[in-house]
């Protein structure tokens, strides 16, 4: 049983699904939401890169700025900046 997610429980959600974790019902809710919408798309596909490239460069050390600036991002982008 799966729900249609608005963008901003998709993206309370995307750091859990990015790690792997949550309910298969959520992350297909995410996959779901994320196939149609635009916005939402290019969120995960920038947070997963950010991960990648965070995990590649130093896999001890917990990237506060850069979290801090993707959260930013994400506000901007869902108030329509
Ligand atoms: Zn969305």
């Amino acid at each position: 049983m799966t729900s249609i997610l608005n963008c901003k429980e998709v993206l309370a959600n995307l750091s859990c699904y990015m790690d792997g974790d949550g309910a298969p019902g959520v992350r297909k809710s995410i996959e779901m939401h994320v196939v149609r919408c635009r916005k939402c798309r290019v969120i995960a596909d920038t947070t997963r890169q950010t991960l990648e490239l965070v995990r590649n460069a130093d896999p001890f050390q917990v990237p506060l700025s850069v979290s801090a600036r993707l959260y930013e991002r994400i506000e901007a982008v869902l108030s329509g900046r």
